[in-house]
């Protein structure tokens, strides 16, 4: 186990390692961040708001899995301090199928169709953009429901690390059209905007974003200027690494198999 989170850092180091020029006259707009709690993420929004600014990102969308109170406390804090703008959205969370609702003031219920999902997120004035459409999704996603996206991921962390999800993303998109998304899907390893949407919007207002999002004015980039996590960030991805490393080993359990082989 030490050598696969060995490996996994030594390729997001390598990654984050990478030389990142401006992209002039777009905003860097990271679509897919989760905070803590409830997300699998260690950063609480306020500490998301602290790193987006520190990235470089103009916006930000904090999306919770299944709620949207993440993203609205973010919001608060970001327009008390005069930070980035923050999207309050969701990410809806069925088994399969993940769709990120952009924009939205009330929760989108999981469990339904991909089509009454995305329609939920319409009549709210909301955005829906299909996350991480890897092939074990598209069972959710029939040609109706596709129609209706206003948008879907090709680029995430997930990209880098595996060329079939690559590959598969991009097929997808291409039954999808509308806005390429970049997103960082942010669970406090690796920085947030690592991978990130450039979006041509007259002003860094959610309503600009999202109408530029509507129009197809966006595309994965290399806006903004990243850098290495900040101290928080680091200190929090410890812990979830630490975190991770005693649910793996548990060693409750090996201890309690011992005594019951005793
Ligand atoms: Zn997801
Ligand atoms: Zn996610």
């Amino acid at each position: 186990m030490k050598w696969a989170l060995l490996a996994v850092a030594l390729i997001l180091g390598t990654i984050t390692d990478l030389p990142l020029p401006k992209h002039s006259g777009a905003l860097a707009v990271d679509f897919h961040v989760h905070a803590f709690p409830l997300s699998w993420s260690a950063l609480a929004p306020w500490d998301i708001v602290l790193e987006a600014r520190r990235q470089g990102l103009d916006a930000v969308a904090i999306a919770g899995h299944n709620h949207i109170w993440a993203g609205q406390t973010g919001r608060w804090f970001s327009r008390l301090i005069g930070g980035p703008t923050v999207i309050s959205s969701e990410e809806v969370h069925p088994p399969r199928g993940h769709i990120i609702a952009l924009g939205i003031e009330r929760t989108v219920d999981w469990d339904q169709s991909s089509e009454a999902i995305i329609d939920d997120i319409h009549r709210q004035g909301g955005v829906a953009i299909a996350a991480h459409p890897v092939k074990s999704s598209w069972y959710r996603w029939p040609e109706a429901a596709v129609r209706k996206l206003d948008g879907s991921e090709v680029e995430q962390p997930i990209t880098f690390l595996q060329a079939d999800a690559a590959r598969e993303m991009r097929e997808f998109h291409e039954r999808v059209g509308g806005a390429a998304i970049g997103s960082s899907d942010y669970h406090t390893l690796g920085p947030l905007g690592l991978t990130r949407t450039c979006v041509l919007a007259r002003d860094n207002s959610t309503a600009a974003i999202l109408e530029a999002v509507r129009a197809g004015r966006a595309e994965p980039g290399k806006c903004g200027v990243p850098k290495r996590p900040g101290l928080a960030a680091k200190c929090s991805a410890v812990a979830a690494l630490l975190g991770l490393v005693l649910i793996v080993l548990r060693p409750g359990s090996r201890r309690y198999s011992r005594h019951s082989r005793s």
